[in-house]
C-alpha cells in the first residue's frame, strides 16, 4: 500500500504547475467561482480537484478558461463547457472562451490525495485502488473493463459482495 506521504512526493510536474498556476492566480474569485462546476459522472468532485480546470486568465475584457479533458473524446467534456459558461453567466460574467489543450494529456496522478478521499467516500475506488470503498476490503476483483462509463472499470468485493465502480489509471 502507497502512504499518503509517498504520494506526496509522486506529485507530477504537470500538476505541480497547475496548483501553482492558481496559488499565483490574480484573479482568485475566478478560480473559486469554478469550484462550484463538478464532473457531471462525479459529482463529489470539481473540475479543479480532478485536475481538467488548467488555467483561468484575463485576456483584454474577456476570461480565457483552458482544460484538459480526462481523455480525448470524453463525452463529458460537452457538459463541463456549458456548466462553466453557465457558472460565469451567474456571475454576470459572460465574455468568456474556453480552450481545450490535449497535450501534455492528463493523468489521473493529477488526482490530489483530497480528491481521492471524496471518490471512495463517493462509493468510486481511485486509480490504482483495488480496495472496496464500501468495506476496505482488499478481496476483490474485477468483473468487466468497463463500468457505469468509458473511464471506470466494474469491480466486485468477495466480503461484502457489493460491486463497485474503480476510476482506471490513466
Ligand atoms: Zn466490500
Amino acid at each position: 500500500m502507497v502512504s499518503a506521504a509517498r504520494r506526496i512526493e509522486l506529485v507530477p510536474a504537470e500538476e505541480t504547475e497547475r496548483r501553482a498556476r492558481r496559488d499565483c492566480s490574480k484573479e482568485p474569485e475566478l478560480w473559486a467561482l469554478l469550484d462550484a462546476v463538478t464532473d457531471p459522472e462525479i459529482p463529489v468532485l470539481s473540475l479543479w480537484d480532478l485536475g481538467v480546470l488548467q488555467n483561468i486568465e484575463r485576456v483584454g475584457h474577456r476570461i480565457l478558461v483552458t482544460l484538459t479533458p480526462t481523455y480525448s473524446g470524453c463525452p463529458a467534456l460537452v457538459t463541463m463547457q456549458e456548466d462553466i459558461r453557465a457558472r460565469f453567466a451567474e456571475a454576470g460574467l459572460t465574455d468568456v472562451d474556453i480552450v481545450q489543450v490535449l497535450s501534455p494529456a492528463w493523468s489521473s496522478q493529477w488526482l490530489s490525495q483530497a480528491a481521492r478521499e471524496k471518490l471512495t467516500a463517493y462509493g468510486i475506488a481511485p486509480p490504482g485502488d483495488e480496495r472496496c470503498p464500501h468495506c476496505g476490503s482488499s478481496n476483490t476483483h474485477r468483473v468487466a473493463e468497463f463500468g457505469s462509463t468509458a473511464c471506470k472499470a466494474m469491480w466486485r468485493c468477495d466480503d461484502c459482495l457489493e460491486p463497485f465502480d474503480q476510476f482506471k489509471a490513466i
